[in-house]
C-alpha cells in the first residue's frame, strides 16, 4: 500500500538530511505510530506520503502511484484517497462544524451556498453520518472557534473521514491536547481504523500512546529508522 525506497529529504540550508535513506513498506490495515523527538523527521516523512514534500532522493509509491512522476490530475486523485489530520487542526474558525467537515469532501469546490451554511438533504445526511461517528452531531451548527481542542480535532477527523480515504495520516494530531483528551482521540482513531481496515499512519511523541494503540511502531532519529516493530518488541527493547 505504501512503499518507501531509500527516501531522502534534505532541506536547502540544512547540513544533515531531515529524512535519510528510509526503506520500508506499510501494508493495508496497519495502524502505525511514528515516534521520535522533535526534529527527528516525522513530519517530513509523513508529508512525503501525499506528495506535500518533494524528495531529494529515492521514491515513494502510494496506492500504486509513484509520487515523483504524477501529473496534477493523478496527484489530486491520490490525495482524495488520503485523509490528513494536523496538530493545529487547520479548520476554518468562523465556519460551522458541518461546513468544515463538508470541505473535506469538496474542498475548494464547496459552493457559495455551502459557505452560507446551506446544504441539500443529501449533503446534510453525508456530513451528519461522519459527525455522529466522532460524537459531534449535536455541535453541527456551532462555529468551530467555540469548541474545545478535543472537539476541534474530532471535526478534523470527520473532515478527513468524509473523503472516505484508504489512508489516514496524522501529523502530531494530539500534541496540543491534554493527556485524557489525547487518549480519547486515539480511541476514536483506533475505532475508525478497525471498522474499515483504514491504514493509519500517525506521528506522535508520546511513547505510551504509541504502545497502547499502534499495531506497529516506527522510530526515527535524525531522519533514520532506529526502530520498527510491535509495541511488545518495543517493551522488550526498553
Ligand atoms: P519532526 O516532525 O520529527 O519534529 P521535522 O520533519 O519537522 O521533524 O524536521 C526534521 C528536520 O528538518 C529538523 O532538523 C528541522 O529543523 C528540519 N526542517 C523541517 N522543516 C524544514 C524546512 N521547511 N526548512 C528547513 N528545515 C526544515
Ligand atoms: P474535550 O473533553 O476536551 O472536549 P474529547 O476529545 O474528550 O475532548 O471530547 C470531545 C467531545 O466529544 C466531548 O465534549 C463529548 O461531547 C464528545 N465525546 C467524547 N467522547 C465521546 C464518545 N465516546 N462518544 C460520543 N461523544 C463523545
Amino acid at each position: 500500500m505504501l512503499d518507501f525506497n531509500n527516501v531522502t529529504v534534505r532541506y536547502d540550508e540544512a547540513e544533515d538530511p531531515a529524512v535519510d535513506g528510509l526503506t520500508m513498506q506499510i501494508a493495508k490495515g496497519e495502524f502505525v505510530c511514528v515516534l521520535g523527538r522533535s526534529g527527528a523527521g516525522k513530519s517530513t516523512f509523513i508529508r512525503t506520503i501525499n506528495g506535500l514534500q518533494p524528495l531529494t532522493g529515492g521514491s515513494v509509491t502510494a496506492l500504486g502511484y509513484e509520487l515523483g512522476g504524477l501529473d496534477q490530475k493523478k496527484l489530486r486523485q491520490l490525495r482524495s484517497e488520503i485523509g490528513m489530520i494536523f496538530q493545529h487542526f487547520s479548520l476554518i474558525p468562523r465556519m460551522t462544524v458541518r461546513q468544515n467537515v463538508y470541505t473535506g469532501r469538496f474542498g475548494k469546490r464547496s459552493s457559495y451556498r455551502n459557505y452560507l451554511g446551506l446544504f441539500t438533504e443529501e449533503e446534510k445526511q453525508l456530513t451528519s453520518y461522519f459527525l455522529e461517528e466522532v460524537g459531534l452531531l449535536p455541535y453541527a451548527d456551532r462555529r468551530v472557534e467555540r469548541l474545545s481542542g478535543g472537539q476541534k480535532q474530532r471535526v478534523g477527523i470527520a473532515r478527513a473521514m468524509v473523503q472516505e480515504p484508504s489512508i489516514l495520516l496524522g501529523d502530531e494530531p494530539v500534541a496540543s491536547l491534554d493527556p485524557t483528551t489525547s487518549d480519547h482521540i486515539f480511541q476514536l482513531l483506533r475505532q475508525l481504523h478497525e471498522e474499515r481496515e483504514l491504514t493509519t499512519v500517525i506521528n506522535v511523541h508520546d511513547v505510551e500512546l504509541a504502545k497502547k494503540y499502534a499495531s506497529r511502531i516506527i522510530g526515527l532519529k535524525q531522519g533514520r529508522l532506529v526502530f520498527d516493530g510491535s509495541p511488545d518488541d518495543m517493551s522488550k527493547a526498553d
